[in-house]
C-alpha cells in the first residue's frame, strides 16, 4: 500500500476544514488535505459565508456594544443544556479571535449591523451586529484554473443565472428599497463590462457569499503550498494504543495510507445525504432528496471512521432545518429562507390551516412541520401560498417577480411541479389538495390581519427578526399584506435541511471524546462531522459555519501545544451556581 507522512491530515475542504489547515500551515505543521468530491468547498461553498461571531470587531464601527457575557447568556439558553457549558463559552470567547485571523489571512469580514439574532426576545440577545458577512473577493487573486475547482454557488443565488449577489443586495432588492435598481444596474454594468474575465470564463470575477469565504480559503491554501488531494475520500482512520496515527484514503482506485505525526482533523460535513442513517437517527419522514446540500458529498462517512475508533455520537436527531422546494433539472433542493417572510403568503397544512409565523427563523419552520403533521398528517408536505399581488412583486424559488417576468415567460414544465396556479382560491385548494374551505379562511383572515398589523394567531412581523426580511413600503406591518387578489398561486413545502447537526461529541479544543469523556488522542473534528455547539437551535445567521471555523482555530492551537485558555472561567462558576439554585 502506498505511504505518505504529513502533520496534520485534514478531512474535507468545508471552511472548518481549509481554516484548519491554514492554521496549521501557519504554525509550521505540514498539512494535507483529503476531499472526497473533484470540488472544492462543500456545502460552505454554496452557502450565504455569514457567520455569527458575538462581540465582534465591526461592530463597534456601527455603534454596537457587546459582550462575551451576553453572548455566553444567550446560547447557554439556546443550546438547553445540550452542549457543554465550556464548549459554548470557548466558542463565544473565541470566535472573535477567529474573526480577526480571517481578515489576516486575506478572507474579511463585516457584521450586518440591523440582522438581529433569531430569538431576538431571549436574554443576551442583540438586535444586529452578530452574523457578519464575507466582503467581495475577487477571482482573479485565486486564477480561472482553480476557480474551475470551486464547488459553483446554485443557480438559486445567482441573478439571471450568471452573477453573484451579495446579502446586503439581496436584502435591497428583496425589500424593495429605492436603491435596489441602482444596485442591479451596477451588477450588471460590472459583469458585462469586465470583458477580459468574461473571455476566460463565463463564472463572475466578483465572489460573494459563500464563494468569497471557500474562494478567499482556497487561495490562502494555494499561496501556501498546502497538498489538496481532490477525489480522495476517508476510508478509516489508523490507530495504535488508543492514539489515531493517520487515514486511510481511497486515491486514483487504490487505498493509500497517510501517518499523521500530530493529529487528524476531521471536517468531512454531516450525514444529510445517507437515507440510512436519515431513517435511523431523524424525525421522519424524512428524504435525503429534500437536502439543499451537494449530493453525493456528505454521508457521515468520517462519523462512522470516528465510531470505529472508540468516539461518540450526539444530537443526531437534529438538522440545520430549513423548509426546501424541488426545481426541475437541479441537482439539489432550493432552501427557502427569505421569500416567506414578505407581505402577501401564508403557508398552510392540507386542512388550509396556517400554523406557523412564516416570518420565523427557518429551523424553527421545520420542527413546526413536523409537529403539525404529527397533529393532522397534513403538513408534509405544506404549502406556501400567495396572490397576484405578491407575485408581481417579489421573486419566490426560482420565480422571478411578474413585473419583471410574467407567467406567460416562466417555463412551462415549472407549472404544476414548482408552481401551482388557480383563478380562485378555490381552484388553487383543489389542485393542491388542500381543503378549500380552510384555505378560503386562512386567507380572510390574513387579510384582515394585514388592515390592523397584528397577526393575533402567530404573531408574523412583531419583532425586529421577522421584519429584517419585510417590504419596506408596506404599512403598518412589513410582513403582512392581504391574500385576496387572484389568480392565487402556491409552491410546496418539504422538511428540508442545509446539513445535519448531529455527530461526534468534542471538547472545547474539538478533540473527539469517547463514552467516558476522555479525549481521542490525535483526533479533532469540527462542523457538520461534529455535535454542534449550538445543541438543538440556530442563535444567528451562521451558526454553523462561525463554529466551524472557530473550533478548527482552537484545534490547530491545541495540536501545537498552546491551547487557548478560557478568558471567563468565572462565568462557568456562576452558571454552576444557577443551576444548583
Ligand atoms: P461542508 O462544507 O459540506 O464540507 C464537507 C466536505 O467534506 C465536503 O466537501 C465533502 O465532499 C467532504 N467529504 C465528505 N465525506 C468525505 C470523506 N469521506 N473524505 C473526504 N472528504 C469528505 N451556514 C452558515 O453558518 N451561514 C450561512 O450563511 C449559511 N448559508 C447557507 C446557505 C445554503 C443555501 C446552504 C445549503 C447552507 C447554508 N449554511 C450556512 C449551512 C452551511 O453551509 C453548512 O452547515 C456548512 O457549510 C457545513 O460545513 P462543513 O465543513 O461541516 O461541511
Amino acid at each position: 500500500m502506498e505511504q505518505h507522512e504529513f502533520d496534520v491530515v485534514v478531512v474535507g475542504s468545508g471552511a472548518g476544514a481549509l481554516l484548519a489547515a491554514i492554521r496549521a500551515t501557519d504554525a509550521g505543521l505540514k498539512t494535507l488535505v483529503v476531499e472526497k468530491t473533484a470540488l472544492v468547498g462543500g456545502t460552505s461553498a454554496i452557502s450565504g459565508g455569514g457567520i455569527w461571531i458575538p462581540d465582534n470587531h465591526s461592530m463597534p464601527k456601527s455603534g454596537l456594544r457587546d459582550s462575551v457575557q451576553a453572548a455566553f447568556r444567550y446560547v447557554k439558553t439556546c443550546a438547553r443544556g445540550l452542549a457543554s457549558d465550556d464548549r459554548v463559552l470557548a466558542y463565544v470567547e473565541t470566535a472573535r479571535h477567529m474573526a480577526r485571523y480571517l481578515g489576516e489571512i486575506g478572507v474579511p469580514y463585516r457584521c450586518v449591523p440591523s440582522y438581529a439574532d433569531y430569538y431576538p426576545t431571549l436574554e443576551g440577545a442583540m438586535p444586529g451586529g452578530r452574523t457578519m458577512d464575507p466582503m467581495d473577493f475577487n477571482a482573479g487573486k485565486l486564477g480561472v484554473q482553480d476557480l474551475e475547482l470551486l464547488r459553483p454557488t446554485s443557480p438559486g443565488q445567482l441573478v439571471f443565472g450568471r452573477m453573484h449577489i451579495n446579502a446586503f443586495e439581496a436584502r435591497s432588492m428583496l425589500a424593495r428599497e429605492r436603491k435596489a435598481k441602482f444596485v442591479l444596474m451596477w451588477m450588471m454594468a460590472r459583469y458585462f463590462l469586465d470583458y477580459p474575465w468574461r473571455n476566460k470564463t463565463r463564472r463572475d470575477r466578483r465572489l460573494t457569499g459563500g464563494q468569497a469565504l471557500v474562494g478567499g480559503l482556497f487561495t490562502a491554501l494555494r499561496k501556501r503550498g498546502i497538498t489538496l488531494w481532490l477525489e480522495s475520500p476517508l476510508q478509516s482512520l489508523t490507530e495504535k494504543d488508543g492514539r489515531v496515527t493517520g487515514v486511510v484514503v481511497r486515491r486514483n482506485g487504490q487505498d493509500v495510507t497517510v501517518t499523521a505525526r500530530r493529529a487528524v482533523v476531521l471536517g468531512a460535513g454531516g450525514f444529510e445525504r445517507n437515507q440510512q442513517m436519515r431513517e435511523e437517527y431523524l424525525p421522519q419522514p424524512t428524504d435525503q432528496a429534500w437536502v439543499a446540500t451537494p449530493p453525493d458529498a456528505n454521508t457521515g462517512d468520517a462519523h462512522r471512521a470516528g465510531v470505529a475508533v472508540g468516539g461518540v455520537l450526539h444530537l443526531m436527531a437534529h438538522t440545520w432545518g430549513a423548509p426546501t422546494i424541488y426545481v426541475p433539472k437541479e441537482e439539489k433542493y432550493r432552501a427557502m429562507f427569505v421569500e416567506r417572510s414578505m407581505p402577501g403568503c401564508m403557508v398552510v397544512n392540507a386542512r388550509g390551516e396556517r400554523f406557523l409565523n412564516e416570518s420565523g427563523p427557518y429551523p424553527e419552520f421545520q420542527q413546526a412541520m413536523f409537529a403539525n403533521h404529527a397533529q393532522t398528517g397534513g403538513a408534509v408536505p405544506a404549502w406556501i401560498v400567495f396572490d397576484a399581488t405578491f407575485r408581481a412583486n417579489y421573486p419566490i424559488g426560482p420565480i422571478m417577480p411578474a413585473m419583471a417576468v410574467p407567467d406567460a415567460k416562466l417555463r412551462k414544465s415549472w407549472l404544476n411541479t414548482v408552481y401551482w396556479k388557480g383563478e380562485t382560491l378555490e381552484e388553487l385548494a383543489a389542485q393542491i389538495g388542500v381543503d378549500a374551505q380552510g384555505l378560503v379562511a386562512s386567507a380572510r383572515r390574513m387579510t384582515e390581519f394585514a388592515k390592523t398589523g397584528k397577526d393575533l394567531d402567530f404573531g408574523r412581523g412583531d419583532n425586529v427578526f421577522d421584519r429584517y426580511y419585510g417590504d419596506v413600503n408596506v404599512k403598518p406591518n412589513p410582513n403582512l399584506a392581504p391574500i385576496e387578489k387572484g389568480p392565487f398561486y402556491a409552491m410546496k413545502l418539504n422538511p428540508g435541511d442545509i446539513g445535519t447537526k448531529g455527530g461526534l461529541l468534542t471538547d472545547r479544543d474539538a478533540r473527539v471524546l469517547r463514552a467516558d469523556g476522555q479525549a481521542i488522542e490525535g483526533l479533532y473534528c469540527v462542523g457538520n462531522n461534529s455535535a454542534s455547539v449550538m445543541g438543538p437551535s440556530y442563535p444567528g445567521a451562521g451558526s454553523t459555519l462561525g463554529p466551524a471555523m472557530t473550533f478548527a482555530y482552537r484545534a490547530i492551537a491545541h495540536i501545537v501545544g498552546k491551547p487557548i485558555a478560557l478568558e471567563h472561567p468565572e462565568l462557568l462558576e456562576q452558571s454552576e451556581l444557577l443551576e444548583s439554585a
